[in-house]
């Protein structure tokens, strides 16, 4: 489903940011994507939504090669690729609801289906009683369970969490990885980039490894090492 062929990126003129990284994924797994701050997790996963191009090789969603795709077609891909990140990205000035609702709107989804959804998401991630809150009135667990109803509400193949849980105390942190582990079992493929230990040997599930944009292990079932 996902196919990184040789990838590099270089940034400026020979900055590395990643360098010949082979890696498959395969619908439904839940993958872990370690390494310590400026490894190159993020630079993965941008090069996955197609917010960078890949310097050398090919990066390959379904049946789509996202090295080679047009910017025109890349909202359509985007749409299958659920996103959320450490600082949520939460509209200030929507409630809830909106924040959740505004991404169906900007697709130009019926009034009727965003009725139906959004309470579903909602429900999904345990905040139905929260719907007109506003990001300032919700703790940081529940503005990523926001984030993360926002980014599953077009039912996408993959959700892709980029240190979902950098800004959550440890308590949150866990109630955050449950969710996401939901998500994953429901169906819905995970790549989750993080440098939180903790969390990775919760999980127990294939941990992929990144020292200095080079991929240096890829084990199932496993736990954060880096040495
Ligand atoms: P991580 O997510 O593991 O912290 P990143 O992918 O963000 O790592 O960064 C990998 C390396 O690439 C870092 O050294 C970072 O400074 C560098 N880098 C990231 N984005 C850019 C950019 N747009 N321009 C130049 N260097 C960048």
């Amino acid at each position: 489903m996902i196919r990184f062929h040789n990838v590099s990126k270089v940034y400026g003129k020979d900055y590395a940011a990643l360098q010949d990284v082979d890696l498959s994924i395969e619908p439904g797994e839940f993958v872990s994507l370690v390494g310590r701050s400026g490894a190159g997790k993020s630079t993965l996963i941008k090069l996955l939504i197609g917010e960078e191009k890949p310097t050398k090789g090919r990066v390959v969603f379904g049946s789509y090669e996202l090295s080679k795709l047009l910017p025109k077609d890349m909202p359509e891909v985007r749409r299958q690729m659920g996103i959320v990140f450490q600082d949520f990205k939460l509209l200030p000035r929507k409630n809830a609801y909106e924040n959740v609702a505004f991404s169906l709107e900007v697709k130009g989804r019926p009034q009727a289906e965003i009725e139906e959804i959004v309470p579903q998401v909602l429900d999904m991630v345990g905040l139905e009683d929260k719907e007109f809150n506003f990001p300032h009135e919700l703790s940081g667990g529940e503005k990523q369970r926001i984030a993360i109803a926002r980014a599953m509400v077009h039912r996408p193949s993959v959700l892709l969490a980029d240190e979902p849980t950098g800004n959550l105390d440890e308590e949150n942190t866990i109630d955050i990885i449950r969710l996401i582990s939901k998500i994953n079992e429901l169906g819905t493929t995970v790549i989750l980039a993080t440098h939180n230990k903790e969390i990775v040997d919760v999980v127990r599930k294939r941990v992929v490894t990144l020292v200095d944009g080079r991929i240096v292990r890829d084990e199932q079932k496993s736990k954060y090492k880096l040495s």
